[in-house]
């Protein structure tokens, strides 16, 4: 099977959330904090594809008149202090593992000054909390992507918090990759078994917590 990271961190939050998602092809509601995420993307990548210089430019590919604006104002001084190279900009990558291709998007690769290969995730949620880097596994499933399908060794871990205006950065740590190949196969296994038992301990925080037959979390 094919397996994404979308794919990987669905079924570790809910293996039932996972088959509602994509089993039975029930959708995530658009809230307008993901319609505001989106947008952002989306215009951080076609003013990067454009090797764009202009703050105009980026505005008016992101279109919209709210608050986005302002962090794509500090998002364009920042940038442009960076002395890094841009080598990829929503990049994917598609390696076999096993029996299974696993599939990928990267925000940003850039290479440092030194030589030194980045892999950024943009990062857009109003609240988004912070988490140590050294266990953020989207940026360690991203790494090990670039490795075995683009040939680059990465070497730093980013992510860049568009509404606080931050980054945040480690040296990439690479001597967990057998680890998290193991987990990536694993998982797929799983899926392909039909292992949909549901995990209670997500609904809290879960979509379909008020329509799902095995939410605890209703109110
Ligand atoms: S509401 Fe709970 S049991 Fe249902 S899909 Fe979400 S996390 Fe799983």
């Amino acid at each position: 099977m094919e397996i994404s990271f979308t794919r990987l961190r669905i079924y570790r939050e809910c293996p039932w959330k996972y088959k509602l998602m994509f089993i039975d092809g029930m959708k995530i509601p658009s809230t307008p904090q993901s319609a505001v995420g989106l947008a952002l993307h989306r215009a951080l990548e076609s003013f990067h594809r454009a090797n764009s210089e202009d703050l105009e430019f980026l505005l008016e590919r992101y279109g919209r008149e709210d608050k986005g604006r302002r962090f794509l104002e500090k998002y364009f001084e920042q940038n442009r202090a960076r002395r890094t190279r841009i080598i990829g900009n929503e990049k994917e990558f598609v390696y076999p593992l096993g029996p299974h291709m696993v599939r990928g998007m990267v925000d940003r690769i850039d290479q440092r000054p030194d030589g030194g290969i980045e892999i950024i995730d943009y990062k857009t949620q109003l609240d988004q909390k912070e988490y140590p880097l050294a266990d953020n596994l989207q940026l360690h499933f991203y790494a090990l992507g670039v490795r075995e399908c683009l040939n680059l060794k990465p070497s730093w871990l980013t992510v860049h918090y568009l509404a606080a205006g931050k980054t945040d950065s480690i040296a990439y740590d690479d001597s967990g990759e057998d680890e998290l190949k193991r987990l990536i196969i694993e998982t797929a296994e799983h899926i392909e078994a039909g292992e949909f038992r549901s995990d209670s301990s997500f609904c809290p925080r879960c979509d379909f917590r008020k329509g799902c037959q095995f939410s605890i979390a209703r109110d």
